[in-house]
C-alpha cells in the first residue's frame, strides 16, 4: 500500500499550531490596520512573464525556483514566488493611482519557491508584507521599516538587528557599475561561477552571494555603492536615519546590503534575528521606484517589505499564546438523555455563543469525566436518564469542583447570569 506524505518543503499545520498561527495573524492584521494599510489578496498564480519582468531573469527565483507550467490553453503560468510584482500588477490593472495619490496595501499569503528545504526555508511558505505606493519621501521609508520592526517587537523577538543602507538613485548606477566591474576584473577568475557570470549581467547582485570567498574578494576589491550616491540621495538616507533615531529603532548601517534588482533604489533594509540560526532573515525590504513603470504603469515611487511568517513563528516564544479551552464539556448517558442533550448543546452554542464539546463516543461516565478534565473545560454539564426524568441537569464548575443540579428550563437563565 502506498503511504502518501506531504511534498518535501511543505508542511501540514495541525490544530494546535493553527491556533498559534491564527493569533499571530490577527495581531499582524491589527498592526497593519493601525498603520492605515488595507489588505490585498491576489491570485495564487499569474502569468510567468509578470515575474520575469518584475523580478528579473538573473535572479535565483526566476532562474531556478519558480513552479511554472503551461496550461491547456498554452498559457505559461507560475505559482507566485513573491507578492510585490502581483501587488504592482493589481495596482496598475485597477488604475488605483486615479483614485488616490497614495495607496497603502498589505498582504498575508502563501508563496511557492523550489528552494532546498531546511529549517526556516520551505517550498510553500507564507509572507506578510506592506507596500506603500505613491510617496517618494524618506518618511515613508522610515514608516515601512518601523511597521516591520514594531511587528517583531510586538512578538518579543529576541536579538534583532536592523541592517540599513542606501543604493542611491538609478542615475548613479551606470557610473558605479562601471567602477565595480573594472575593480573586479583582476579577481574575476577567483569568484564563483555564478558571480563570474553576474559581473556583466547584474554586478550589484554579487553582494548577495552566499559564498564566503566571493565576499572576501568583494571586501578587498569592490567599491561600495553607498560611497557613490548623490547629495540628494544622501539627504534622503539621512532623514530615514534621523526618523529611526527619533522613533527609537536601533539600526546598523551595512554598506554591503544591496537589493540587486534593477528596480530598487535608495533605501534597502533587512531585519535579522540570531535566534533563527542559519536562516536568520526575518524580513527584507526597500524602495522600488521603477517597478510599476517596468510593469507598464506610470512612474510611481514605492517602498515596502516582505517578512516570512514561518520565520516569525520559529523565533517567537510560543508561551505568549495561552492555549484556549472550551467553555463546556457535555457529558450524557442513555439514549433519551443523548437526544435532549444534543438539543441543549445546540441551543447553548447558538444562543449563548459558548464553545461546547459534545461527547460522541458513548463512553462510561468515568471516561467522559476524564476526557472533560483533559479538555480543560471550565464547566461540565451532565445529563443522564435519571436527571432527565426529573427535568434536571448537573452543572459542575471545574475550577472550584462545586456541583449542583438545576432545572433544565433554568439553564438559559443560568448562562445569562454567568455572562452578565
Ligand atoms: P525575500 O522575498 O526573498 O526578500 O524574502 C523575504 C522574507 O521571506 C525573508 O526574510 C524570509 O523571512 C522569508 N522567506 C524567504 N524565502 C523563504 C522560504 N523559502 N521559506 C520560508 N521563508 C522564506
Amino acid at each position: 500500500m502506498i503511504k502518501f506524505r506531504n511534498i518535501k518543503g511543505t508542511h501540514d499545520l495541525l490544530p494546535d499550531q493553527v491556533a498559534i498561527w491564527r493569533q499571530v495573524e490577527n495581531i499582524i492584521h491589527l498592526i497593519m490596520e493601525q498603520n492605515g494599510f488595507g489588505e490585498i489578496r491576489t491570485p495564487v498564480f499569474e502569468n510567468t512573464d509578470l515575474f520575469i519582468r518584475g523580478i528579473g531573469t538573473d535572479t535565483d527565483i526566476v532562474s531556478k525556483e519558480m513552479y511554472s507550467w503551461t496550461d491547456q490553453g498554452n498559457n505559461l503560468l507560475t505559482l507566485r514566488p513573491e507578492l510585490t510584482a502581483p501587488v504592482a500588477r493589481a495596482y496598475i490593472q485597477h488604475q488605483l493611482s486615479n483614485k488616490n495619490p497614495m495607496h497603502r496595501l498589505y498582504y498575508l499569503d502563501t508563496l511557492f519557491r523550489r528552494e532546498r528545504p531546511q529549517k526556516g526555508r520551505q517550498r510553500q511558505f507564507h509572507q506578510f508584507g506592506a507596500e506603500a505606493i505613491g510617496s517618494p519621501n524618506p518618511e515613508q521609508d522610515a514608516e515601512i521599516i518601523a511597521i516591520a520592526y514594531n511587528t517583531f517587537q510586538k512578538f518579543k523577538i529576541q536579538d534583532m538587528t536592523v541592517n540599513l543602507n542606501s543604493i542611491g538613485s538609478p542615475e548613479i548606477r551606470i557610473k558605479y557599475l562601471k567602477l565595480l566591474r573594472s575593480s573586479l576584473v583582476k579577481v574575476q577568475s577567483k569568484l564563483c561561477f555564478t558571480c563570474q557570470n553576474r559581473i556583466e549581467k547584474n554586478a550589484l547582485r554579487l553582494f548577495d552571494c552566499k559564498n564566503s570567498n566571493c565576499q572576501t574578494l568583494l571586501d578587498q576589491n569592490a567599491p561600495l555603492i553607498f560611497d557613490e550616491i548623490s547629495d540628494s540621495d544622501y539627504l534622503h538616507f539621512d532623514i530615514v536615519k534621523r526618523i529611526l533615531n527619533e522613533v527609537g529603532i536601533p539600526f546598523s548601517h551595512n554598506k554591503k546590503l544591496v537589493r540587486g534588482l534593477d528596480y530598487y533604489s535608495h533605501t534597502t533594509f533587512e531585519i535579522t534575528s540570531k535566534s533563527l540560526g542559519a536562516q536568520d532573515a526575518l524580513c527584507g525590504g526597500g524602495r522600488y521606484n521603477s517597478l510599476i513603470e517596468q510593469l507598464g504603469g506610470k512612474h510611481t515611487p514605492a517602498v515596502g517589505f516582505a517578512a516570512g511568517l514561518e520565520r516569525l513563528i520559529l523565533a517567537l516564544e510560543k508561551n505568549q499564546f495561552p492555549e484556549k479551552s472550551p467553555d463546556i464539556y457535555f457529558i450524557h448517558l442513555g439514549e433519551d438523555a443523548t437526544i435532549i442533550a444534543s438539543k441543549i448543546a445546540n441551543d447553548i452554542r447558538i444562543e449563548h455563543g459558548k464553545v461546547v464539546i459534545f461527547e460522541v463516543l458513548r463512553r462510561s461516565l468515568k471516561a467522559q469525566m476524564r476526557e472533560a478534565g483533559r479538555s480543560k473545560a471550565k464547566t461540565v454539564l451532565i445529563l443522564g436518564d435519571d436527571e432527565l426524568k426529573k427535568n434536571k441537569i448537573i452543572i459542575k464548575n471545574m475550577q472550584s469542583g462545586e456541583q449542583k443540579e438545576i432545572e433544565i428550563s433554568k439553564l438559559d437563565q443560568y448562562f445569562n447570569n454567568i455572562s452578565n
